[in-house]
């Protein structure tokens, strides 16, 4: 059997994050990954010379990537990752806080009736990105080397701890729904939408308000988020670590210390860390042999963790055209947010869908295409082109587009059941082109050279994540982890002896940030115990 100081479970970017902070400290690790290759939902493929990114489109730098980079002394270049957002025929590119202004008067200029309430909003953006510089204007701690004695640190850092602990204090305060905030706010529903309709639903309004901020702290490494997954894997072996793809844990004997794979091969560790869904690992772990007060805390955990449902997923289209980047270059930048209709989608997201959901049994497909329709026309896409960033992500004088939005796992599932799924597919793709061809780029639709995507439940069935979510819990239920920063280090633990997790699970809200946040926490409570 093998036998291992540490096992994680997961290749994603918190598995990858944990196996190289343990590799590099000199612990014998193995990161076993499901996939043929690591990065879940950060990925890079290419399809007939064209790259695209599977999984998140750039990186949110978020004071830890960079940092990482250099930690580990990975040789990457990275590239900037301009944003642009867009209604309708106006586009604005991001170029620094003050763009926040200029984004202003777009939104004046549709909405003329709610100036003054298009001010208010703004005047909220603003506040909250006062509080991110606070957060991520300095590099992590996590990943950067520690003064040992509190005397010795400049007066300037102490003072950025005071202003670190009262933004921490103030973030901690606003965590009701962004809808909420947006309704004391403005009556308008379509100015309210086109502010928060790419956000999950309910999510806390600090973190929904605090994406302008995001935007200009994207950042593309040269090749694709793919060839830092690839470089970080490179790293971990180099210091002497062990990576094992096409492996797919399905049994955890706590008691043991023994996973098993799919295929029946065993594996010993001293310590292991969870990095993929955490409903798997309480689905999977025996409680055989635990003592009793562990088995209360494994049981109780179990229930609230089974009982709880993952946020929204995404619906992404891969477009290979036969036109010159520069067409697109002139229009917005490689890395755009853009709703086609003023008016947003109103009611179609969520009262039209689950009405469709509740009658489904009676519901026609020319219902469900008409339901799609209205769906594309209003909606927010992101839409990513990879060579605006990177000169060699396309054939010369091709690009490759990818167009995705916010999309319901239950509706991919029930349409799966009816037996029509890969028709649903095409549609999707059609309008989601059609869309866009109709707005922001005329003409894509008649210069596709291949198109193909990938749905809610193409994300389960690649990573195992369940519904479909790519940031782990919904905000409309309760959520079973940690939610307060103040607490972020305890995420990581489990009623399981010697067993962490990490990842996107474990804290709320999450995503690339708090993947790598929750790995190297998780790393460093392996390494102290
Ligand atoms: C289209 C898209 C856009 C996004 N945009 C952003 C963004 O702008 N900003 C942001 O912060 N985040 C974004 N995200 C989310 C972000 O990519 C994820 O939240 C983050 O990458 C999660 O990392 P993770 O390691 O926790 O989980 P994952 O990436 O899901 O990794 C889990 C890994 O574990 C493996 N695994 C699961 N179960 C097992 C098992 N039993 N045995 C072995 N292996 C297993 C999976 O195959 C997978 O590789 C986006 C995601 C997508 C899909």
């Amino acid at each position: 059997m093998v036998n291992k100081d540490v096992i994680v479970v997961g290749g994603g970017i918190a598995g990858l994050t944990a196996a190289l902070s343990l590799a590099h400290k000199g612990k014998d690790v193995l990161l076993i990954e499901k996939n043929d290759h690591c990065g879940g939902l950060m990925n890079s493929f290419v399809r007939d010379g064209f790259r695209f990114e599977g999984g998140a489109r750039a990186l949110v730098n978020a004071g830890l990537v960079k940092p990482l980079i250099k930690e580990f002394g990975i040789d990457i270049e990275v590239l900037p990752n301009p944003i642009s957002l867009g209604i309708e025929d106006r586009i604005l590119r991001i170029d620094g806080e003050e763009s926040l202004f200029a984004y202003a008067e777009l939104l004046k200029a549709l909405y003329t009736d709610s100036t003054d309430e298009v001010d208010r909003i703004i005047q909220a953006i603003h506040s909250i990105i006062e509080d991110m510089k606070v957060l991520y204007g300095v590099d992590n701690p996590l990943f950067t080397k520690k003064k040992k004695n509190i005397l010795t640190l400049a007066p300037s850092v102490i003072a950025w701890i005071f202003k670190f602990m009262r933004t921490m204090y103030r973030i901690s305060k606003m965590d009701t729904p962004f809808e909420d905030s947006l309704d004391a706010i403005s009556s308008n529903q379509s100015l309210k939408d086109i502010i928060g309709q790419h956000f999950f639903r309910k999510t806390p309004v600090f973190f929904a308000l605090s994406y302008f901020a995001l935007y200009n702290d994207y950042i593309y490494p040269k090749g694709g988020v793919g060839a830092l997954i690839q470089k970080l894997v490179d790293a971990i072996v180099q210091r002497g670590g062990e990576v094992r793809v096409d492996t797919e844990i399905a049994g955890v004997d706590p008691y043991n210390k023994i996973i098993t794979d799919t295929a029946g091969n065993a594996y010993h560790y001293k310590r292991m860390i969870w990095a993929g869904d955490l409903k798997a690992l309480y689905a999977t772990a025996k409680d055989a042999g635990l003592a009793e007060k562990d088995k209360a805390l494994f049981f109780r955990a179990k229930e609230s963790i089974l009982r709880q449902k993952g946020a929204e997923s995404v619906f992404s289209v891969f477009v290979g055209a036969d036109l010159p980047p520069d067409t697109f270059r002139a229009i917005a930048s490689g890395h755009a947010f853009y709703t086609p209709d003023r008016r947003g989608l109103g009611a179609i997201h969520t009262a039209e869908l689950k009405s469709l959901l509740l009658r489904w049994d009676s519901v026609q497909k020319d219902e469900v295409f008409a339901w799609l329709r209205g769906f594309c026309r209003h909606n927010t896409f992101e839409i990513s082109i990879p060579v605006l960033r990177d000169a060699d992500a396309a054939p010369p004088g091709k690009t490759g587009v990818i167009i995705s939005a916010l999309f319901d796992y239950g509706l991919t599932q029930k349409v799966k059941a009816a037996g029509w799924y890969e028709e649903f597919k095409r549609r999707v793709e059609e309008e989601f082109i059609e869309t866009l061809s109709s707005s922001i780029y005329p003409g894509l639709k008649d210069k596709i050279l291949f198109r193909f995507s990938a749905s809610p439940a193409s994300i389960y069935d690649r990573v195992r994540s369940s519904e479909g979510s790519i940031v782990g819990w919904s905000f409309e239920g309760d959520i079973p982890v940690v939610t307060s920063m103040f607490r972020m280090a305890d995420s990581v633990n489990t009623p399981l002896p010697d067993v962490y997790a990490a990842g996107k699970w474990v804290y709320s809200p999450a995503g690339g940030p708090t993947a790598i946040m929750t790995g190297r926490i998780a790393a460093k409570r392996c390494l102290k115990g």
